[in-house]
């Protein structure tokens, strides 16, 4: 039975009020004695992330909050196993710090990195299950849970992928921290990349953007500054908290402060099919330290959007709390005034980062989920115009992208067409920004920053 055991986990007032609540999304575990061992080591196992880490991550975006700061997060809709190899994990970080170069830029402001990486495994389904050819299997719910093969074995629950899932985020941790603290992410070198992106035809138009780019690195360095310092970056690891069996199992009590920190990463976020307030996930993220993102949709109104933040941020404690709105490009100018005025006019001070891809999800006329390049960028436009027009901050950037040159969203300067999604679509799930397409995106705000 799922979420029955405690497993080994230490007590703490609270952290297993959850397991009383309706929960939705979770799996029904096929062998209950797989189960209760899996957990059990789980909770047995070293951290993956560090509660000092989590909390300066609270600063950093408690800055965001305040307009000093913007949050760049990005990563696959479904991270693998299979997925997790030295090559795709570079190419994603590599993406990330290219994209948070010319953003920071943009900005005149420090990005913060995020990935959805090192612990992304766990999806949330519209149908608990799948029909192919007349055949009914339980759906796939990302790797942690079961496999993507069409097979009943396959697609068994199988608590152990649990500890995979551990083992897979401790290994995509491991790379990460190296790149970002090994000169890999030298600001020179990242800003090189990007010159050779917009040296191709396709993206002329960004050519002068990186022009300025480069006169700056130049003004820096004639400054005196010291880029070996600049070497290194801060790298954030965030994923959706959805899956609770294995997030209890890995919050730990932090020796400094005595309080909880859900150590699975520096970041979790809540979906929006499990935001419901009197329900587990809530109520389980409610209770440990780390900074947590609440997605929602274009049905949210600003009275869930309160009695979110009563709930999660009752101290109204600044970078706690983080509202990813995710409206969908027709919605997004007429739904979001509301929600950001209603939050504004009671005081609290969050953050408000766009997700400009889970709202213009569309299948193509060859039957792929895909995103339009248009809608995704339309969606990015209308958060940034609600913004300015009521004075608040445009604060980050959450997005669906790989560093890699997959055929999985529409369009582009450099432009995808559906034809391309038969020998180019690798997603498991939800389609992905490729590395050109997360590059544009991040020229294209970075104007919008700018202006
Ligand atoms: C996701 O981020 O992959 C996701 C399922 O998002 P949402 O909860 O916003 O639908
Ligand atoms: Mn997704």
């Amino acid at each position: 039975m799922p979420g029955a055991a405690t497993g080994g986990a230490v007590a703490y007032p609270g952290l297993d009020d959850w397991r009383k609540l309706p929960i939705s999304q979770q799996p029904v575990w096929s062998d209950v004695s797989v189960y209760e061992s899996s957990v059990k080591e789980l909770s047995m196992l070293p951290p993956l992330v560090f509660a000092g880490e989590v909390d300066d991550l609270r600063d950093r975006l408690a800055l965001a909050a305040q307009g000093k700061a913007f949050l760049l997060q990005g990563g696959d809709c479904a991270e693998t196993f299979a997925g997790a190899t030295a090559d795709k994990i570079s190419a994603r970080v590599k993406t990330i710090l290219q994209m948070a170069v010319v953003l920071t830029y943009g900005a005149s402001m420090p990005v913060i990195k995020m990935g959805r990486m090192a612990g992304q495994f766990a999806k949330p389904r519209s149908s608990n299950d799948e029909t192919r050819d007349g055949v009914t299997l339980p759906a796939f719910r990302g790797d942690i849970v079961n496999g993507f093969e069409f097979t009943p074995q396959s697609r068994a629950h199988d608590a152990s992928r649990m500890l995979k899932a551990y083992h897979t985020s401790a290994s995509t941790l491991n790379l990460i921290r190296a790149f970002t603290q090994g000169g890999f992410a030298d600001l020179r070198l990242v800003h090189q990349w990007n010159r050779g992106f917009t040296q191709n035809p396709a993206h002329a138009r960004y050519e002068s953007l990186a022009k300025d780019i480069d006169r700056a690195i130049k003004f820096m360095a004639s400054c005196g500054a010291d880029f070996e310092a600049l070497k290194r970056v801060e790298f954030f690891a965030s994923h959706e908290a959805l899956l609770l069996d294995y997030e209890r199992a890995l919050t730990r009590i932090d020796s400094r402060t005595g309080l909880p920190y859900d150590t699975s990463g520096h970041f979790l976020w809540i979906g929006e099919r499990t935001r419901e307030l009197d329900q587990a996930h809530i109520d389980f993220l409610s209770r440990v330290r780390n900074p947590i993102g609440v997605k929602l949709g274009p049905g949210t109104t600003g009275e869930d959007a309160l009695r979110l933040i009563d709930k999660l941020d009752p101290d109204r404690e600044p970078g706690r709390l983080t509202f990813i709105t995710r409206m969908g490009a027709r919605n997004i100018r007429e739904k979001l005034p509301q929600l950001v005025r209603k939050v504004t006019d009671s005081g609290a001070q969050v953050l408000w980062v766009t997700d400009p891809m889970h709202g213009n999800t569309v299948t193509s006329p060859n039957g792929y989920k895909t995103r339009n390049f248009d809608d995704v960028i339309d969606e990015v436009r209308g958060f940034f115009e609600v913004h300015k027009s009521l004075g608040t901050f445009p604060g980050g950037l959450h997005v669906e992208m790989t560093g890699d040159d997959v055929a999985e969203c529409l369009g582009g300067a450099d432009p995808i067409d559906q034809e391309a999604f038969l020998e180019g679509y690798e997603s498991v799930c939800d389609p992905r920004l490729n590395h050109k397409q997360s590059l544009e995106m991040a020229f294209l705000v970075a104007g919008a920053l700018s202006n």
